[in-house]
């Protein structure tokens, strides 16, 4: 397997607080990790670039993408809900955020690789159609998928979502549009607390998991919901919002996964559940302890090879 790992200088420009938990040294961290491990060197490395407008709009509505410009500060920072940071450079880190994806996205198409983690911030997947929230302004994986869809027209788009919390906004854009299927796992009852229930969206499978779950709760319930519908609908390609705050160690979240659980996401994913061995872009979300963060990602990557 060849796998590509993107990203972006540009991510600098969202020069969020260090108190704030969504920051620069996210990506650092796990730069420095692969390279400790030398998975460095066995990555085909590549950068993104800026996202165009009409992929944007796919997604969001214009009205909110002239809305976020006009409230951009140009000092200091705002906060768009109670936990989003923005900056005087947030909207040209996000604009990179989504068009590293679509980059990744369209070499993938071209066959120049058969996977790729893209290493992105800010993260997407709760950003809504016309909201900002939870850290995020674009959804990327939503992006990226309809991208995936409009231009490259693939017709069975799978997008799978492990982050300790529940990825609103990419049902809020992709929820009962048949092209997709989205299977997502979360603790429940949590933040976003909206809960987009089953009931409501005829592609979403959700795997709600309790506060304390632990490897052996979070593997059979993925097995038992993710695979069959998986399998059912035999994806042409496969987008993940890639988060790690499920791991035990971090500070956002309350589920108990360990390295090893990423090692095995990153494999069932890139294996197990893809047979035909269809492209796979994978996108950072969440994951906010440095270290169980690197480490993460380096297993899932492990996994993945
Ligand atoms: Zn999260």
């Amino acid at each position: 397997m060849t796998f590509a790992f993107y990203t972006s200088e540009e991510h600098f420009s969202h020069q969020t607080e260090d108190d704030h938990p969504e920051h620069a040294m996210r990506i650092m961290a796990i730069e420095q990790e692969l390279k400790s491990r030398n998975l460095w060197e066995q990555l085909i490395h590549a950068n993104g670039e800026e996202a165009n407008l009409p992929d944007i709009l796919r997604a969001h509505s214009k009205g909110y993408v002239e809305q976020l410009h006009l409230i951009q500060p140009k000092h200091g920072h705002i906060y768009v809900d109670e936990d989003t940071a923005m900056t005087p450079g947030s909207l040209k880190a996000a604009l990179w955020s989504a068009g590293s994806c679509t980059t990744a996205l369209d070499a993938l198409t071209a066959n120049k690789f058969s996977s790729a983690f893209v290493a992105t911030r800010p993260p997407g997947h709760h950003a809504e159609h016309k909201k900002a929230m939870g850290f995020c302004f674009f959804n990327n994986v939503a992006i990226s998928a309809l991208r995936a869809a409009d231009i490259h027209h693939y017709q069975r788009i799978a997008v799978l979502d492990f982050d300790a919390h529940q990825g609103n906004g990419t049902i809020d854009i992709l929820g009962n549009d048949q092209r997709f299927l989205l299977l997502s796992s979360f603790q429940h009852p949590f933040y976003p607390y909206t809960h987009y229930q089953e009931s409501k969206y005829t592609n979403l499978i959700n795997v709600p998991l309790a506060s304390g779950a632990g490897s052996a709760t979070f593997r059979a319930a993925i097995e038992e919901r993710w695979l069959p519908a998986l399998k059912h609908f035999g994806p042409e390609i496969i987008i993940v919002s890639a988060g790690f705050d499920g791991h035990k160690d971090d500070p956002m979240a309350e589920l108990n996964l360990t390295d090893d659980d990423y090692r095995w996401l990153g494999e069932l994913i890139h294996k197990h559940t893809n047979p035909k061995r269809v492209p796979i872009l994978s996108i950072l979300e969440g994951g906010y302890n440095l270290n169980a963060l690197g480490r993460s990602v380096s297993e899932y990557i492990n996994g993945a090879k």
